[in-house]
């Protein structure tokens, strides 16, 4: 890969207000990933590819990352920068809504990670089990959302957001199938191994 284009990309994106990953909650996940190695990676929420960029380095050999996104121009961008990381060969971009793309899908991840619409976060864990393999990894971005998640907030427009992060950790964390870990890292981030 082209780490000088990701240096700019990443740039770009935070210049743009992009919400990428953030630098801690990078570092863990690659952490996590430097053991996995995993061959099928499936994120949801591409937005211009900074995350698979990064991740891509952390494959297995032939490893792909199937990533999908909504917005038609953050998929335009992501392909091109994707191109321009010289990373085409290893990332697959699905253009969609994920609630829509999901249960059309049937393959085994090795790793998925959430990192799309809060709301929907219990509905793409229901998919995300469905397609994850044996000693498979979920891992999931903003899960505290800037501490409202652990906070007594419940008003404002983002309540719907809360609520529903707050009962996909708690079907994690209730999921006797799953090891689960809540970092307070970045803006919240959970892993669950398969036990
Ligand atoms: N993973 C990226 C950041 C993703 S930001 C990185 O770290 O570089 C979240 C993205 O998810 C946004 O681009 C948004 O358009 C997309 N998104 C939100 N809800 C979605 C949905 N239901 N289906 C597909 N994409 C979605
Ligand atoms: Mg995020």
């Amino acid at each position: 890969m082209n780490k000088e284009e990701l240096a700019k990309i990443k740039e770009k994106a935070l210049e743009d207000h992009i919400p990428i990953i953030m630098d801690d909650t990078l570092e863990v996940i690659e952490k996590e990933l430097r053991d996995v190695k995993p061959n099928k990676f499936l994120e949801i929420g591409t937005a211009v590819g900074y995350s698979a960029i990064c991740f891509s380095e952390f494959l297995g050999e032939d490893g792909r990352i199937d990533t999908i996104e909504r917005e038609a121009d953050r998929v335009i961008q992501a392909r091109q920068n994707i191109k321009k990381a010289e990373v085409e060969e290893k990332i697959n971009i699905i253009e969609g809504d994920a609630v829509e793309i999901l249960p059309t899908l049937n393959e085994t991840y090795d790793v998925v990670f959430i990192d799309a619409s809060k709301g929907k976060y219990p509905f793409f864990l229901k998919e995300a089990l469905r397609m994850l393999g044996p000693n498979g990894i979920i891992f999931a971005d903003n899960v505290l959302y800037k501490g409202y998640v652990m906070s007594d907030y419940n008003k404002h427009k983002q309540r719907t957001a809360v609520r529903n992060l707050r009962e996909f950790l708690k079907e994690l964390q209730e999921n006797e199938t799953l090891d689960t870990k809540i970092l307070e890292v970045g803006d919240g981030l959970a892993i669950a191994r398969k036990k």
